[in-house]
């Protein structure tokens, strides 16, 4: 279980009798990693992607959000590790703390490391290390392949999430605009917080 040591970043930032969201623990055991998009409207709306990788959940803040359209580049912006039970978080966390706003579950499902270097499989950590890695979603609303690539290391690290040009490209879907509701609840962010929107 991912403690307070492992996710120093986390706990500093956040007050744990204040907010809603979980100090962290584990989830029920799954074969395969599980990834999770949350959509919160902090000051700025943005879409947290993240990646289960060595028992946590590996983020990046991704402003415009992820596209269905491999020529769409978009930027995405590392940020601390989550814990896993992150993954379930959906909620409104109060004005004044860290990320005030609304999250709620965008999309979520397992996926596969599809990273590979001179047509051999590269571990997720190394990929990480490496700052490029594709992997396989199994959501609910995006499916197939997506690669992140690192390509700014100073002062700050900017990564880009691209859609691989796969059968699951396509240019006829706006999953940001047409699909907004939360997968594990139905809501949206109005519906869950009609003052802050
Ligand atoms: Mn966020």
């Amino acid at each position: 279980m991912p403690k307070k040591e492992q996710l120093p970043d986390y706990h500093a930032k956040r007050d744990f009798n204040r907010t809603p969201e979980p100090p962290g623990g584990r989830r029920a055991a799954g074969n395969e990693p599980l990834f999770v998009i949350q959509k919160h409207a902090a000051r700025t709306l943005h879409y947290d992607f993240r990646l289960e990788i060595e028992g946590v959940l590996k983020s990046w803040a991704v402003p415009k959000g992820p596209s269905t359209n491999p020529r769409n580049k978009r930027l995405a912006v590392p940020t601390e590790d989550h814990p896993l039970d992150y993954a379930d978080f959906e909620g409104v966390i109060p004005e004044g703390e860290y990320g005030a706003g609304t999250v709620l579950v965008w999309d979520t499902g397992t996926f596969r490391n599809l990273t590979e270097k001179k047509g051999r499989p590269i571990p997720l950590n190394e990929a990480l290390a490496h700052g490029h890695l594709k992997v396989w979603l199994a959501g609910k609303k995006l499916k197939g392949g997506y690669a992140l690539t690192r390509f700014q290391k100073e002062p700050d690290e900017n990564w880009l999430l691209v859609k691989l040009d796969d059968e699951w490209a396509t240019t006829d879907r706006d999953p940001l605009k047409d699909e907004p509701r939360s997968v594990l609840t139905g809501r949206t962010l109005e519906e869950m917080a009609p003052k802050t929107q």
